[in-house]
């Protein structure tokens, strides 16, 4: 974890023992307390919590303390103040967190293959150069677990898109299964912004296969339930 060396920050992800962190799968009730807990576990308030509910856009909004306890419509949130903490619910999409160690800001976002295509981490770098003053050199990146190219087939439309952006990161094996790699896509979208390649940290933990996360697609194919679990990021009063 890229994070571990700046004590400052918070960043962290659930697992499934932690239980459902969304309000849009499972039940409301459940989830507010799977929230409270964990962040207790972690030593802050539920009520300094802002959560993001992905709308698969590139829409980046700044939060402030004030926007404790709120679920935002927008795929990402950047702020440079401290004790509040961003979370985004997942299950095999990636999010991407964002600190930049001069001027003491971060960013979380959705970066689903939507997300990605409508150039979300243009977007999130933007914002953070626009409010921050940040500089790409300078950018730290983390990847959360996500659903790998071992497993992402990918929707019709992006399986068939004539975009020749996406073209090298759709391969096809023998048996005509489709993995797309969203993984080196978001890193080489982060490299041509100027984020240096040892600054960017990804876990490649699949979460198809990696059963201490939710996985939507799994859980299709298993019936388990669908649930979502949490990365978090903040800056430490
Ligand atoms: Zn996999």
């Amino acid at each position: 974890m890229i994070f571990s060396k700046y004590p400052n920050i918070f960043y962290a992800v659930s697992t499934a023992v932690d239980g459902n962190m969304s309000f849009l799968t499972g039940d409301k009730n459940q989830a507010l307390e799977n929230r409270k807990k964990f962040a207790r576990k972690n030593d802050f308030d539920e009520n300094s919590i802002v959560s993001v509910n992905q709308i698969h856009g590139n829409k980046v909004l700044k939060v402030s303390n004030k926007d404790g306890g709120r679920e935002i419509d927008a795929d990402g949130m950047i702020t440079n103040q401290k004790g509040i903490y961003l979370i985004k619910k997942l299950a095999d999409c990636l999010s991407i967190a964002f600190y930049d160690p001069k001027n003491q800001a971060i960013g979380l976002i959705h970066a689903g293959w939507q997300g990605l295509d409508k150039d979300i981490i243009n977007n999130v770098v933007l914002q953070m150069k626009r409010n921050f003053r940040s500089h790409s050199e300078n950018l730290i990146v983390q990847f959360s677990p996500s659903i790998g190219p071992c497993h992402y087939g990918g929707p019709p439309q992006l399986r068939n898109t004539k975009d020749p952006k996406w073209k090298k990161y759709i391969a096809k094996d023998v048996d005509e299964n489709y993995g797309i790699d969203l993984w080196q896509f978001a890193k080489d979208q982060l490299i041509n912004l100027g984020v240096l390649e040892e600054n960017i940290y990804n876990p490649k933990l699949c979460t198809f296969e990696s059963k201490d996360y939710f996985s939507h697609r799994r859980s299709q194919k298993t019936n388990e339930p669908d649930f979502r679990f949490a990365t978090m990021l903040g800056i430490k009063n």
